[in-house]
């Protein structure tokens, strides 16, 4: 008998909480924490990761383990350790946290053998089950998939494959995918060339990298925010930190947003540590990403540099974590279990390992910020000034679009833009016009009955495109064709209003005939991807820069010398708490990409509201003074950071029954609530979300507010189940 001959699964199965599931270990088999194995499941096999063993169970009887990863233990109790608080924070099940862990595209397949020849094998089955699984066999030499035999078999496929395999007449066989080390992991594919030598730091730069790096030297956890303009030298600071972490034995992960993984930012981390960065992304393809986790994995990278998911790459042992432009919203995964903050984890990751955490921002999040500036376990580092030869940011300046109309000027380019325009082009330097929407027009509605064109499953307005002209919706992709006549009211008096990319592409070429323009947004990457368009535009093909938020990030191109924000105002009326701190941080983005280079750069903020705070304080790049509003904004809303938020989801094709749900819901919540007398939670809603319908789901959402909003749900929790259609988001970043 073996020592510990149970053992807790956690299994690949939809359950809601951090539930694991008891086995009993067979003879001769070897487990050991965080190993892979296949459980059987209901009428199915599962994968899954033994997350405890022990001596005895009371549950009876008890179902065998099917089969384990010869390659042992995958994961560390470190890591199964933040799966599970992950799992329990988010309210996750705890696969889809451990999922975060695995090698990309690791899972099990079983494949069943016939030992006889088919006839004589299946003679004793029921006709109609050995006719199908005949079927299944045929053709592949005795050998089939046992998910496609249980398929076939339907309900009674476990019992029947069961008794089979115990007569001896078909055995089992079970295959890791994506558990092979592929060969290319274990080549450096990188030529290791000298290394840049590092810059001398600024002052500032200096005071930062004593702080961080004396955590570092001492293997001691702790967090900093690191506040610095754009262009006061934070990557630098980053750069030489990891150096640091490096010289002292340990490795370091550098997070950024999606959209900021431009060829630049990684040329300078692999010009400073040749040949070892790894890159990890969702846009990888698989073989690459592959090559990637598993490079890491063996010891072959000392950093790894991704969006929020390389978090959780192999990285052992861990002395330092950076998230870059910590304020962004990507960080947090929103449209799958686990939804997790990768600033949450990494916090919490940091403190697990001793390792030191560095959140980097201009304009931090108001929730980090008021964190820093509150003590807790949050050291705030400034550094306020540009470096070097550009040390003065770009003077902003707003320009109010009523007050063009009045005086005539119809144009979507103030006279100011347009002068500024023309300026850039007869210096021969480079602009960036700015606005956070694509396609060209917002909303396609008749003239004469008002009838808007929505998108048939999501009820959001659909988008006009040009080249190919279509409708789009920009929640679900749905394309359909344009009309020439309202389907309302048949009368073919179709008006486009509002403004998107390919309009201001538009309006640039007649203002000026003759520029060069590159588009720089979603349809545009999708079409010639990010990196041919930054190249192009780098390389002065093109003169002007047109852009969603995707120009606002990162870019450093030191010719442009004028950078307009087309319309401030898209974004800012949506009823979400942070609509105000999102502008503020876009505007301020979109600002710092002007005026890099020697020359003095100007950006220029057209709006319809140009004494919104956070657009005329954007326009003075005034953190402090926009984080003094927002948080006195914030506290009589109690919002975060004066409170946490919980959100409560759910979706369902028929929107009667979407509403009777939720409401159900808050019904129980607020008994509850009143029962336990727990005042302090608020229960807001349940109310039709702001995006009332996505994909033909109608959603409804209820929200609770409070310093622990957790207590009150757990008490409903406690009583009854939440049904599937629910989606629970813990400190959602919007409430839309
Ligand atoms: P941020 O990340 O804050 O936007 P960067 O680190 O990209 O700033 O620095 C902006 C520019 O200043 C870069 O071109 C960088 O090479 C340069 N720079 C940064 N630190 C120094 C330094 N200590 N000495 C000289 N140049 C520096
Ligand atoms: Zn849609």
């Amino acid at each position: 008998m073996p020592q510990f001959p149970y053992a807790e699964v956690a299994v690949d199965a939809p359950v809601r909480d951090v539930r694991t599931f008891t086995y009993s270990v067979p003879e001769g088999m070897s487990v050991s924490l965080g190993q892979m194995v296949q459980v059987p499941f209901g009428l199915r096999m599962a994968d899954g990761v033994i997350f405890r063993l022990s001596s005895s169970t009371a549950i009876d009887p008890v179902r065998p383990i099917n089969a384990s990863d010869p390659a042992g233990a995958l994961l560390s109790q470190e890591q199964l350790d933040i799966a599970a608080w992950i799992a329990g924070y988010y309210m996750a099940s705890l696969y889809s946290a451990i999922s975060l862990m695995l090698p990309p595209g690791f899972r099990s397949r079983t494949k069943a053998y016939l030992e006889k020849p088919a006839e004589e094998a299946l003679q004793e089955l029921d006709d109609e089950f050995a006719a199908r699984l005949l079927q299944q066999f045929k053709g592949r030499t005795g050998l089939a998939q046992e998910s496609l035999l249980r398929r076939a078999l339907g309900a009674e496929g476990s019992r029947i494959l069961d008794g089979l395999v115990s007569r001896g007449v078909v055995r089992r066989t079970w295959k890791w995918r994506g558990s092979k080390i592929p060969d290319s992991a274990t080549i450096d594919s990188e030529p290791s060339q000298a290394s840049e030598p590092f810059l001398i730091p600024s002052p500032h730069q200096a005071e930062a990298l004593t702080s961080i790096n004396s955590a570092i030297s001492q293997d001691r956890h702790e967090a900093f925010l690191l506040q610095g303009v754009t262009g006061s030298g934070k990557t630098e600071v980053y750069l030489q930190a990891l150096a640091r972490c490096l010289e002292s034995g340990r490795k370091a992960i550098l997070l950024v947003p999606e959209i900021s993984l431009t060829p630049q930012m990684l040329q300078r981390f692999r010009a400073r540590f040749p040949g070892r960065v790894a890159v990890i992304h969702s846009r990888l393809s698989q073989p690459e990403h592959r090559r990637m986790w598993w490079g890491v994995h063996q010891g072959q990278f000392d950093v790894v540099i991704g969006s929020r998911s390389a978090l959780f790459a192999p990285l052992r042992p861990l002395g330092l974590v950076v998230l870059d432009e910590e304020h962004e919203w990507n960080y947090k995964q929103q449209d799958m279990e686990p939804r997790y903050h990768a600033r949450t984890v990494a916090m919490r990751m940091a403190q697990a390992s001793k390792a030191v955490l560095v959140l980097g921002s201009a304009t931090p999040d108001v929730v980090t910020y008021h964190r820093a500036l509150t003590g807790r376990r949050l050291r705030l580092l400034q550094m306020p000034y540009r470096i070097g030869l550009s040390s003065s940011m770009a003077g902003v300046r707003i320009v109010d679009m009523s007050q063009e109309l009045r005086d005539g000027n119809r144009s979507i380019f103030s006279r100011a833009l347009q002068d500024g325009l023309r300026r850039v082009m007869d210096e021969g330097n480079q602009a960036i016009l700015f606005l956070n929407r694509r396609g060209a027009a917002g909303i396609v509605q008749c003239r004469d009955c008002g009838h808007v064109m929505k998108c048939r499953s999501c009820d959001t307005p659909l988008t006009y495109h040009t080249s190919p002209e279509r409708l789009v919706c920009h929640q679900c992709n749905r394309r359909s064709r344009t009309v020439a006549r309202c389907p309302s009211c048949r009368l073919n008096r179709i008006r486009h209003l509002g403004l998107g990319t390919q309009t201001v592409v538009k309006e640039l070429e007649a203002l000026l005939p003759g520029v060069s323009s590159l588009r720089w947004d979603r349809d545009a990457a999708d079409e010639i991807g990010h990196d041919a368009i930054l190249e192009r535009f780098a390389s002065g093909e093109a003169q002007v820069l047109v852009g969603t938020q995707m120009v606002a990030r990162g870019l450093h191109i030191p010719s442009v010398t004028l950078v307009g924000a087309v319309l401030a105002d898209i974004g800012l009326h949506l009823p979400d708490f942070r609509a105000g701190e999102r502008i503020f941080q876009l505007l301020c983005q979109v600002a710092g990409r002007a005026g890099r280079g020697p020359g003095q750069g100007t950006a220029l903020v057209q709006t319809y509201s140009p004494r919104h705070y956070g657009v005329v304080l954007a326009s003075e790049q005034d953190y402090a003074s926009f984080y003094e509003q927002e948080a006195v904004f914030r506290r009589v809303q109690r919002m975060p950071p004066y409170a946490r938020l919980l959100r409560l989801i759910y979706t369902h094709f028929d929107p009667g029954r979407s509403q009777r749900e939720a409401e159900r819901l808050g019904r129980l919540l607020r008994k509850e609530r009143s029962d336990w007398a727990m005042t302090e939670v608020d229960v807001l809603g349940p109310a039709p979300a702001y995006n009332s319908r996505i994909r033909g789901r109608y959603r409804w959402h209820v929200l609770l507010r409070g310093q622990e909003p957790r207590l009150l749900l757990d008490k409903v929790l406690d009583k009854v189940a939440l049904r599937d259609g629910w989606v629970v988001d813990v400190d959602p970043v919007t409430v839309l």
